[in-house]
Order: structure tokens, then C-alpha cells, then sequence
């Protein structure tokens, strides 16, 4: 079973019809599409699989504020199909070896890194230095010291560094935030997220130790985390983890194949996180002094579902990509700093949180202080 394959199995899993999702999608994303007629960012995708060609390219040609203006690809058959239907200039397709001609591609302001994540820093850091504003997915890197080298290369460089947290511009997301921010709830005190699949195909890049930075938790086990912190908009103090039994060994013998793991905050507030690749799930549960909300799905494509004590949560169901794309647009045409929240600086702070997961899990679950 290929990657994309196994994505779309789990997707369908999690109670999206193959069929239904991009109608859904559709009518949402065209009747929030924001009027903007003015110049659009030239936009290169770095690795041509499944999340850039199916997720984030429907997202750019969605949005008005982006154009598909180049390609970089280790694969030479992937090519034909966008140099066409994107009328892609010669010069603007790259592959992993000449990729530092990005410096002569006048027509790419920004590239989306969309590679496995152990390729992350050095396609960010080469595109910075090409001159290049960069997005890179989730997880930033493999870990903290290439996350500081990708923000220095982009600070040098004068170039921004965005990383794809596409929940900070998703509805649901952002009214989570929102009853955290406004205490809608009162104080939230306890919060338990899930975040897994099971994975079934044994060749993904995702088992691999080089390639992936680690397993499940660098996956998906990063939203939860990455939720905790907008919920409470706040940083956790200290984390203890276990590493799960490996119940599939053909499988994990180079990443976790489940962990589970506690946060505690300056405000006394436990959070409790799993993840797998042995089961699908997908939950944030949030209990404050004055009620709750839990979502679930909470944060694959959707449609994403919540209820509160007040009744469910009634956002709207949008392609996600879309959202982001939009939201993004507008912060990569302005002179100004990328916002914290989508910046490197986020996506490093969620790898020291996930670094010190591991290191507690190594140690038998020891209490790791977080600086
Ligand atoms: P895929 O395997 O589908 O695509 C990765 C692509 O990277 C390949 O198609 C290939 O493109 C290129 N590549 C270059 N070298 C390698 C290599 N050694 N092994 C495998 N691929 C290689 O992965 P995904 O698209 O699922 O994931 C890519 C990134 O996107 C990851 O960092 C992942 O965490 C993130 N992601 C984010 C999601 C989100 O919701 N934000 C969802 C899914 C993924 P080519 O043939 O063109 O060279």
C-alpha cells in the first residue's frame, strides 16, 4: 500500500467519505474566498507527494493571494502534469540537486517544503540562503538544533520562516482558542488529547528514524500539544512520558509505536496526551471551573465535530488548506514579521516539548523541568 494510499485509508477511518470532503470543502472555501486582485506570491512545492499535491495545492489554487510558479521534485515522471497544467517555466523546475538555482528563479518568492521531516532543514535552510521565503510542514525538523539552524538561516537571510500549523486558521481551532483566551469555559484545569492511526503500510518514510525524527508523536501527537498550548496560551513547565508496548516490532523497531504523556502548566493544570500508530483517534477535551468542550475530530480535514457544556459547537466546515493559504497570504505580502503563532519560533518550541517527551519516556517516564 503506498503512503498516500494509507493517508486516504486513514482519512476514511476517520469518518471522511472520500466523496463527501471536497464537496464540502468547496462550498465553504468559495463563499469565504477574500477579495484580493493585487500581486500574487509565486509559490514553489519542495517534494511532490501526497500533503503538497492533494491537500496543499488545492489550497493555492484556491486562494487568491498565491500562483503555483514552480516544482521541485526527485521525481522526473511527476513533472509533465504540472509543467503543464501550471504553464511552469523550465527554469522553475528543480530537483534536489540543483535546488540552490532557486537564486535564479525570480518568479518564487516562497517555497513549501512538503519533504519527509528529516529533510526539512536542509531544504529550508538552502532556500534561505537562495534568497527564498520558506513554509515548512509539521513537524519543523527532526529536532531543536536543526529547528535553531532553520531560524537562523532565515533571519541571515532577511527571509521568513512560516511553519504549516493549518489548525491556527481553522474555525473550530480558533474558537478553541477563543474559549480558552475569554475563559468561556472559566479556568480550563484539565485537558486530555488523542491523536493516532494505524499505520499499515511497513516501507513509509514514517518508520524511519532518519527520515521521520521519530514516530507517531512527531506525526500527529504534535497537534495535541500544539493544542494544549493555544488552549492555554501558555507554555507547559515540565513533561513525563511512556513509550507504549511494540506490539508490531516489524514495524517500530526505529520510532515509538505509541506514547502517552503528562504536561503540567504554572497554573497547576495537567494535561494528558497518547499517541499511536496502533489506533485510530483523534480527541481534545478541555474541562474548565464553569464547563467543558471536547472535540472530535478535533484536528484531521474533517468535518471536524465539538460539543460544549452549552451545547455543540456550531463552526463551520472548511477546507483547511484553503483557511491556511488565505490566512497566509496576507502575512507573506506584508513587510512585517511573520505572527509568532505560524512562525519557527512556534514550531521550535513544540520540538523542545516533544525532545523532552522522549528523553522522560528513555528515562522510564523521569519528570523533565522544561526551561
Ligand atoms: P509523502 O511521502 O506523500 O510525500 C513526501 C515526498 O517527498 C515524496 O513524494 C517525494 O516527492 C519527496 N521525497 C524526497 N525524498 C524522499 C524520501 N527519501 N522518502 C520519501 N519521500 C521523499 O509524505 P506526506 O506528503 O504525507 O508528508 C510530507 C510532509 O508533510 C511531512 O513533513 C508530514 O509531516 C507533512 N504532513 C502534514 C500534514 C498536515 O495536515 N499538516 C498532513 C500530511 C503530511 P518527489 O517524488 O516529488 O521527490
Amino acid at each position: 500500500m503506498s503512503i498516500s494510499e494509507n493517508r486516504r485509508d486513514f482519512i476514511k477511518k476517520m469518518g471522511v467519505g472520500s466523496l463527501a470532503l471536497p464537496l464540502i470543502s468547496a462550498r465553504k472555501s468559495t463563499s469565504e474566498t477574500p477579495k484580493y486582485e493585487g500581486k500574487k506570491l509565486g509559490i514553489a512545492l519542495v517534494g511532490l507527494g501526497y500533503y503538497a499535491t492533494q491537500k496543499i495545492l488545492p489550497g493555492v489554487d484556491a486562494s487568491p493571494y498565491w500562483e503555483l510558479r514552480g516544482i521541485v521534485t526527485g521525481s522526473p515522471s511527476k513533472i509533465p502534469e504540472y509543467k503543464k497544467k501550471y504553464n511552469l517555466k523550465d527554469q522553475n523546475i528543480l530537483n534536489y540537486e540543483n535546488y540552490d538555482e532557486l537564486k535564479n528563479c525570480p518568479d518564487i518568492d516562497v517555497v513549501y517544503v512538503c519533504l519527509p521531516n528529516g529533510m526539512h532543514a536542509e531544504y529550508t535552510i538552502r532556500a534561505a540562503k537562495a534568497g527564498k521565503h520558506v513554509i515548512t510542514e509539521k513537524p519543523m525538523a527532526n529536532n531543536v538544533e536543526e529547528c535553531e539552524a532553520m531560524v537562523k538561516a532565515c533571519a541571515e537571510n532577511k527571509v521568513k520562516l512560516g511553519v504549516g500549523y493549518r489548525c491556527h486558521f481553522e474555525p473550530f481551532n480558533l474558537e478553541a482558542m477563543r474559549y480558552g483566551r475569554e475563559k468561556t469555559f472559566g479556568e480550563i484545569s484539565f485537558i486530555n488529547s488523542m491523536f493516532g492511526w494505524r499505520a499499515g503500510n511497513p516501507d513509509m518514510w514514517r518508520l524511519d528514524g532518519k527520515l521521520a525524527g521519530g514516530g507517531p508523536l512527531m506525526d500527529v501527537g504534535i497537534y495535541s500539544i500544539n493544542a494544549a498550548r493555544y488552549v492555554k496560551n501558555a507554555e507547559p513547565i515540565s513533561v513525563s512520558a511512556q513509550f507504549g508496548p511494540v506490539t508490531r516490532p516489524e514495524y517500530f523497531d526505529e520510532v515509538e509505536e505509541s506514547v502517552s504523556w503528562h504536561m503540567e502548566f504554572a497554573d497547576g493544570t495537567v494535561f494528558t496526551g497518547y499517541t499511536s500508530y496502533g489506533t485510530n483517534i483523534e480527541v481534545l477535551d478541555c474541562r474548565g471551573d464553569k464547563g467543558w468542550f471536547r472535540m472530535s475530530p478535533a484536528f484531521s480535514y474533517g468535518p471536524l465535530k465539538g460539543d460544549t457544556s452549552n451545547g455543540p459547537m456550531e463552526m463551520p466546515v472548511v477546507h483547511h488548506q484553503t483557511y491556511q493559504m488565505n490566512g497566509m497570504g496576507p502575512m507573506f505580502l506584508s513587510d512585517k514579521p511573520l505572527p509568532d503563532h505560524i512562525s519557527g519560533e512556534e514550531g521550535l518550541k513544540d520540538l523542545k516539548i516533544m525532545m523532552a517527551i522522549y528523553e522522560s519516556a528513555k528515562a522510564g517516564g523521569k519528570k523533565i523541568m522544561l526551561s
